[in-house]
């Protein structure tokens, strides 16, 4: 049996394999051109594959490994010297994979069967027993039921059918801002070997034109390397992962966060077995219950409720626009060039690493494009090309539902907000010459002014919708003279913003 596995898929112990001897795997060279990725997510891609590919011929399967511009085209090759080949794959989880491989396939007389796809903790039948059909637009859910339901349903931190610790969440424990003296544990660095600087030459020559620094290359390749990162993770970020999860500093990219999202998405990492690290750190007593189960919620929670609200929701969530938002990033998401600190630290970590921790993506990037008005799909074409650990499944939700409120199958209100929640969280406003406490006139940071100027121009879609009452009832003690003001200092920060000089 030959089991065709994408460059997502790289787990040597999912189930089909248990019973292969032969596997496929296409490095498809014109697909990495239809988005213009950053080099180090194609570099970190192209040799996870290689590696994973030398890996298995370890371990005794036959590795077709075909370099070519398109799946179609490594096919050819393929149904050339295999006629009529049955091949076995795993579901992808991005829309419509499936069926163009079917397609592809059957196109060259062979056959492709899918099964399950193991590298999810859930299961698809799983979240449509708990969620109801697809079909069924009655029925309204939300993370939070559907993280209780998996923990109560795997036992992940449970204890005799209550909550371990006896909440559900200690996120009031998770709000912290380091003090001035702490400084973040060294990053792990997996030093290129020489497939991946032969895949880097390979990244640099044909993608030359593509956004992002290919040096300074961090993440791991391997499946031995990505389990060195998860135990660096374990003991030495996760006791302060919770209290600094929400935190943004000037001078540290990475804080506590875990950087296991890449090696995760590529299948290196299970995300069972992240889980059950953290908690193994908790039980011996090495990791605190507040880092433990907001970083667990990250997982089971978050990440597989996005990747079924994805599945669920295509293909109308990648064009969702609620709000009806039509404007162009501005170039500073391009050049990080603005005086804005926050937004420039943000956009150079993204263009240095295609990393940005959480809380960056979040309350930094993609606020700043809500309050600014991008288009949702503008914004989550930036954060695919952007980022070494974006596949369209996991990115869309984040993006056009999460970040950008396209569409309300997320959360029941934007993630809007001023300059206020970045200066409690973060040491940038100490530093940025705008003024985070004006809304009006010279100076007056961005985030103030963009942030009444949004909840004014959207005022008729988002003042019925669930708790938005509290910021309303802020927008109606405004005077048309405040109105005005903001209006003229909005229009100012637009045109500098297109003009590149925010
Ligand atoms: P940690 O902070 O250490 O979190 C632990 C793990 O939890 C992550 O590795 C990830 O696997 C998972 N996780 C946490 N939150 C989410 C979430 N909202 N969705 C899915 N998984 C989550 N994540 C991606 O993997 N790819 C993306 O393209 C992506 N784009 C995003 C865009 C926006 C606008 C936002 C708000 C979030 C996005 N996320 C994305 C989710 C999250 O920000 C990243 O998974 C996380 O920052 C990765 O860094 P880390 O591994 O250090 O995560």
């Amino acid at each position: 049996m030959t089991v065709w596995l994408l460059g997502d898929q790289l787990n040597p112990t999912i189930t089909p394999l248990e019973s292969a001897d032969h596997v496929l795997l296409i490095e498809a060279h014109a697909f990495a051109e239809r988005h213009r990725y950053h080099p180090q997510k194609l570099t970190l891609v192209f040799s996870a594959m290689r590696h994973f590919r030398d890996e298995l011929r370890d371990r005794g399967y036959e590795v077709t490994y075909l370099r070519a511009e398109t799946f179609g085209d490594a096919l050819d090759r393929y149904f050339e010297a295999n006629p009529g080949d049955n091949l076995v794959g795993l579901h992808s989880p991005s829309h419509g994979a499936d069926d163009r491989r079917r397609r592809l396939v059957e196109a060259r007389d062979g056959t492709l069967t899918l099964v399950e796809n193991d590298l999810f903790v859930t299961t698809r039948e799983a979240f449509d027993a708990w969620a109801g059909e697809p079909d069924d637009e009655s029925r309204t859910f939300r993370q939070e039921g559907w993280y209780r339901h998996v923990r109560r349903e795997t036992g992940i931190l449970m204890d005799d059918g209550d909550p371990v610790g006896g909440e559900w969440n200690y996120d009031d424990q998770n709000r912290e801002t380091p003090p001035p003296e702490w400084s973040a544990p060294e990053v792990p660095r997996f030093e290129p070997d020489g497939i991946t600087e032969e895949v880097q030459a390979f990244v640099a020559d044909r993608y030359d034109d593509h956004w992002g620094d290919p040096e300074g290359f961090v993440w791991p390749v391997t499946r031995a390397e990505a389990r060195h990162a998860l135990e660096h993770f374990v003991s030495a970020r996760l006791s302060e992962f919770g209290a600094y999860q929400d935190a943004l500093l000037d001078d540290e990219w990475a804080l506590s966060h875990s950087l296991l999202s890449a090696a995760i998405n590529l299948g290196l990492l299970r995300p069972r077995e992240v889980v059950d690290a953290a908690v193994d750190a908790y039980e011996s007593g090495s990791a605190p219950l507040n880092s433990v189960e907001g970083f667990v919620r990250q997982i089971v929670g978050w990440r597989e409720f996005m990747r079924h609200v994805y599945r669920r929701s295509m293909p109308d969530l990648a064009t969702a626009n609620q709000l009806d938002q039509t404007e162009s990033l501005p170039p500073a998401y391009w050049n990080g060039d603005t005086d804005m600190q926050c937004l420039s630290k943000a956009v150079e970590h993204v263009h240095d690493r295609g990393y940005a921790h959480h809380i960056e993506r979040l309350m930094v990037l993609s606020n700043f494009a809500l309050l600014y008005g991008v288009d949702p799909a503008e914004l989550n074409e930036w954060f695919h090309l952007g980022f070494v650990d974006a596949y369209h499944w996991v990115t869309t939700p984040n993006v056009v539902g999460m970040g950008s409120f396209g569409s309300d199958v997320l959360s029941s209100k934007p993630y809007a907000s001023s300059a206020n929640y970045i200066d409690k969280m973060s040491d940038h406003c100490a530093s940025c010459p705008y003024a985070k406490s004006k809304t009006t006139g010279e100076n007056a940071c961005p985030f103030n002014t963009l942030y009444w100027d949004f909840l004014k121009r959207n005022e008729e879609t988002l003042r019925g919708t669930g708790r938005m009452g509290l910021m309303y009832s802020h927008v109606d003690r405004k005077d048309d003279e405040e109105w005005d003001a903001i209006q003229e200092r909005a229009t100012e920060l637009r045109e500098r913003a297109v003009e590149g000089e925010l």
